[in-house]
């Protein structure tokens, strides 16, 4: 890429939540491999962010090229209306296979955003189909469910700036944030907000919406999974829906297959995305229940109301295939407990520099929340020249690598993040 390339760049392409006007600078791909990034400099970067949740088995991966390349010749996009494919088979049948016995039915959809519209809409048309329309949800706050106006309404109030959004965004219901950690005791009282907004509005709400055991980009809080068994409880008595949102959490991320799995519940509706497709290409499924996909398709539509062009894109439908393969073959557990036990044992030091507030790790993901804002800019710069690609976002810098990753790439990220809090430098005063 040229000079002229990168100045194209800044002027003319807006990245994810970036200025047009400041725009920070963008790092320049040009491949990966494995667990590298290579730059048009020729620089090689340790990748410590999997794209964002997405690439766990790295990049460039043989077997997912072979299958991208295998459904290429035969045919890369066919819609899905009165029609179906191989690929889509044999994805939802493993999909329906390693996902809790009573998720049946798998709605595919393009991205993790329109999997959360797609989950809500669903609950939505089951409590109209029953003839008892209740439109509100109940959530966290701290979550983040996605970008789109439906998912933007369950992300935290204040992270996601309800506020541009007043009079548009639907207005549903915030219990605090869990406080009880993962690694904790239980604590009783953490419960009583949730369980007071949830009684008091038992008649409107119909579903509560969550991210098992992890809320990503809402903060990064790794919490207790007795809260997932109770609220499972507390559904159940009401008959309210449960939507897990697993788009970050799935496949693996957080040591079991499915957060989920870690309370040994099971949502009414779960919604899967990122490394759904080994973080190849974009791709979402959200699989419900058959008592609530019967429900819907007996109601006044007769059908669910939602239907993409690329429902069911087979590129995507065939590498994701594949990659769940690569899962099956069990790797990962070995992989991401050994991640787990490394992050532990080296960002634990971090705890005693006075710029750290708190480290937390669960499978492979390890945080280091900082007690100031990080100057984004400065630390990235940091970041690259010590050979790692980390992004942090405002007091939490974090690794979550693709489970290939070796020990001594592992080391090289931590070893980073260790020198990074060192360094008053690369926090706002
Ligand atoms: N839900 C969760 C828990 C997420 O982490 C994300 C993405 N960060 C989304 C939904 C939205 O997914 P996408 O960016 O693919 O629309």
């Amino acid at each position: 890429m040229t000079p002229d390339d990168l100045a194209f760049d800044q002027r003319h392409i807006w990245h994810p939540y970036t200025s047009m006007s400041a725009p920070l600078p963008a790092y320049p791909v040009t491949s990966a491999e494995g667990c590298e990034l290579r730059l048009a400099s020729g620089e090689r970067l340790v990748d410590g962010m999997s794209s964002w949740w997405a690439a766990i088995h790295g990049y460039n991966h043989p077997r997912l090229n072979a299958a991208l390349k295998r459904q290429i010749d035969a045919v890369s996009h066919v819609m899905f209306g009165g029609i179906t494919h191989p690929a889509a088979v044999a994805l939802c049948r493993k999909l329906v296979a390693m996902t809790p016995q009573a998720l049946e039915c798998v709605f595919l959809a393009d991205s993790g955003s329109v999997a959360v519209e797609v989950a809500m809409k669903m609950a939505l048309q089951y409590w109209h189909a029953k003839g008892e329309p209740r439109q509100r949800f109940l959530t966290f706050r701290n979550g983040y469910h996605g970008d789109t106006f439906g998912a933007m309404s369950v992300c935290d109030p204040d992270n996601s700036m309800h506020s541009l959004w007043k009079g548009y965004l639907p207005e549903n219901l915030f219990a605090p944030a869990p406080q009880s950690r993962f690694d904790g005791e239980w604590d009783e009282r953490d419960l009583a907000p949730f369980a007071r907004l949830l009684a008091a509005h038992r008649h409107e709400i119909a579903a509560v919406i969550l991210e098992p055991i992890v809320q990503g980009a809402g903060g990064m809080r790794i919490y207790h999974p007795e809260w997932l068994k109770r609220i499972r409880k507390m559904c159940d008595r009401e008959g309210i829906l449960l939507i897990a949102d697993e788009i970050a959490t799935g496949f693996g991320r957080t040591g079991k297959l499915f957060a989920c799995e870690h309370a040994g519940i099971t949502p009414d509706i779960l919604c899967l995305g990122k490394a759904l497709t080994g973080g190849a290409m974009t791709l979402s499924a959200t699989l419900a229940t058959r008592h609530v996909a019967e429900t819907i398709s007996n109601g006044e539509a007769g059908c669910f109301m939602h239907g993409p062009t690329f429902m069911g894109n087979p590129l995507a439908c065939a590498v994701a295939a594949e990659s769940l393969a690569l899962l099956e073959e069990g790797n990962w557990r070995t992989q991401v407990a050994a991640i787990e036990r490394q992050l532990r044992e080296e960002l634990t030091p971090c705890r005693d520099e006075p710029g750290v507030a708190d480290v937390r790790v669960l499978g492979a993901i390890g945080v280091v929340e900082t007690r100031q804002p990080v100057e984004m800019a400065a630390l990235q710069r940091f970041f690259v020249e010590q050979g790692v690609w980390i992004r942090p976002f405002g007091r939490l810098i974090y690794l979550m690598p693709p489970y290939i990753i070796t020990p001594e790439q592992l080391t090289k990220l931590t070893r980073a993040v260790r020198e990074a809090v060192k360094n008053p430098a690369f926090f706002r005063a």
